[in-house]
């Protein structure tokens, strides 16, 4: 597992070369966000034990199974960790697949595992965890969220962006990385939700697959252009089929 510090708090753990978890340094531990995929819980604790903290907390962004793949296992290994995401998303990893009335009834995309562990703690927008400011950003899957340090800026935002195989907004389709796109429930959420992250001025973007990227906001706005260009591209095909 390779591990690549941003800074004295951010350390980006990757497996494989494209999935990646994040350990945030915090007064009483780290707090790690998502937890890769299964088998990975052995090397995300020894990576923390030689960082020389124990994690405390485990936030994921969302439900999809390359991001709670290893939670039940880290669970069993570190009971004592806080264990928070979404409301929204808590009820994928119960198995309840549901969409909510007032959710664009489109299906959802891309494997959610249930998982056996519960969740201590139901975020919701705005809500602080450690330094972290919990922001909502639907889109990717109905409940995604993202993680504003609010001590520099950095953010750390699950699949709402992807920096593997170019940056862009989830559910713009990489060649290089298709992986995320395909799995993107609403395309038009997760535009509305690249938005706002570029809105917060973030300093670095650390992502779910890819490198982070420092001073991204140029990259992010490049983005979030691509994404309107394609999105109003399907609009006049649908406009005229209809
Ligand atoms: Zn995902």
């Amino acid at each position: 597992m390779k591990v690549t510090a941003y800074s004295n708090n951010l350390f980006q753990l990757t497996r494989l070369g494209f999935v990646n978890c994040y350990l945030v340094r915090e007064d009483d531990g780290f707090t790690l966000i998502d937890t890769g995929m299964s088998g990975q819980a052995q090397q995300i604790i020894q990576a923390a034990q030689k960082l020389g903290l124990p994690i405390v907390r485990i936030v994921l962004t969302h439900a999809h199974v390359d991001h709670v793949g290893s939670l039940d296992a880290l669970h069993a290994a570190l009971p004592n960790a806080q264990i928070a995401i979404s409301e929204r998303d808590a009820r994928f990893l119960s198995g309840d697949k549901s969409l909510d009335p007032s959710e664009p009834q489109v299906p959802l995309r891309g494997g959610y595992p249930v998982c056996t562990t519960k969740p201590t703690l139901l975020l919701h927008e705005g809500d602080r965890i450690g330094s972290l400011e919990v922001l909502a950003t639907p889109g990717h899957t109905p409940g995604h969220l993202a993680f504003l340090d609010t001590r520099d800026r950095a953010v750390i935002v699950g699949d709402a962006f992807q920096t593997l195989g170019g940056v862009a907004v989830s559910g713009t389709l990489k060649w290089r990385f298709p992986l995320p796109a395909m799995a993107t429930w609403h395309k038009g959420l997760a535009l509305e939700s690249a938005r706002k992250l570029l809105a917060r001025e973030p300093s670095v973007l650390a992502v779910g697959h890819g490198r982070m990227l420092e001073n991204p906001q140029a990259a992010m706005e490049r983005a979030i252009r691509v994404m309107e260009q394609s999105l109003a591209k399907e609009e006049r095909k649908q406009s005229h089929v209809a």
